[in-house]
């Protein structure tokens, strides 16, 4: 099944075109990385599907349906979720009190922090914090505070918040930008662990040649705005276009 549509897709700011008629589709269970040089319109990309960013021509599709006119939560309760956004977590709160909200806030659309005094009426939601927090491996911190919270395991919280919405397209913009060797690794085998148990479909724009092709089975290249390629790693690899943009300049 087709999960995604982008259709078309163009965005200017002012007289500069960050993308341009951007046509593509993502099936159910792809797994797709977006590379390209800085600039070439990969979060332009990514903020459009978020509804972030209004696109000044073209369509996105999801499950068949247009989402031009959506806000950005009603495209997460469709099921579209985007993952590593540090500003996500709230430090005071705990483990369990950041999934749970990100969980509610899907259910119902918003959320107010007087819900965990009343956690009690929502069991689904409890239950889906769970669920989430053993999928991301924190069930057992789970009355620690997101702020004590090692680096990696705040990356992992980051993970949760986005998956206790149960998204069916996880979106990921440059999720190891600024890490070490170690914590990219570390990173790179939480979104495999997470890839596996939940069958995720997802879009990772990512610099690390390394980890697109460990995690990715199809790679879309954007150079000023456009896919000049989209293949498997092997097949874009080899590509002559990609390698004039990335070596040629
Ligand atoms: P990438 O993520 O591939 O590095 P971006 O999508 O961030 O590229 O940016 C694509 C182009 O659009 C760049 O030239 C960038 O300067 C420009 N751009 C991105 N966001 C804005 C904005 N909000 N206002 C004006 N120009 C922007
Ligand atoms: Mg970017």
């Amino acid at each position: 099944m087709t999960l995604l549509e982008l259709d078309g897709l163009t965005k200017e700011f002012g007289g500069l075109v960050a993308t341009d008629d951007v046509t593509f589709d993502v099936e159910e269970g792809e797994r797709v990385s977006i590379i390209g040089p800085n600039g070439a319109g990969k979060s332009t990309l990514i903020n459009l599907v978020t509804r972030r960013l209004e696109p000044t021509a073209g369509d996105v599709r999801f499950k068949g349906e247009s989402i031009l006119g959506k806000k950005p939560h009603e495209v997460v309760q469709r099921g579209i979720s985007k993952s590593f956004q540090t500003a996500s977590i709230f430090p005071e709160l705990t483990v369990r009190e950041n999934a749970e909200i990100a969980a509610l806030a899907a259910e119902h659309g918003s959320f107010r922090f007087n819900f965990l005094r009343h956690r009690d009426r929502y069991p689904a939601v409890a239950e889906l914090t769970r669920e989430t927090l053993e999928s991301v491996g924190l069930h057992g911190q789970r009355d620690v505070p997101a702020e004590d919270l090692p680096y990696g395991d705040k990356r992992r919280l980051e993970l949760g918040i986005a998956l206790a919405s149960e998204p069916d397209l996880l979106l990921m913009d440059e999720p190891t930008a600024g890490m070490s060797p170690d914590e990219t690794s570390d990173t790179v085998e939480l979104i495999e662990e997470v890839k596996e148990q939940l069958g995720l479909t997802f879009i990772l724009v990512e610099h690390d040649m390394e980890v697109i092709f460990s995690i990715s089975d199809r790679i879309l290249v954007l150079n000023r705005g456009e896919i000049i390629a989209d293949g498997t790693p092997e097949e874009v690899q080899g590509d002559a276009a990609v390698q004039e943009a990335y070596l040629g300049g």
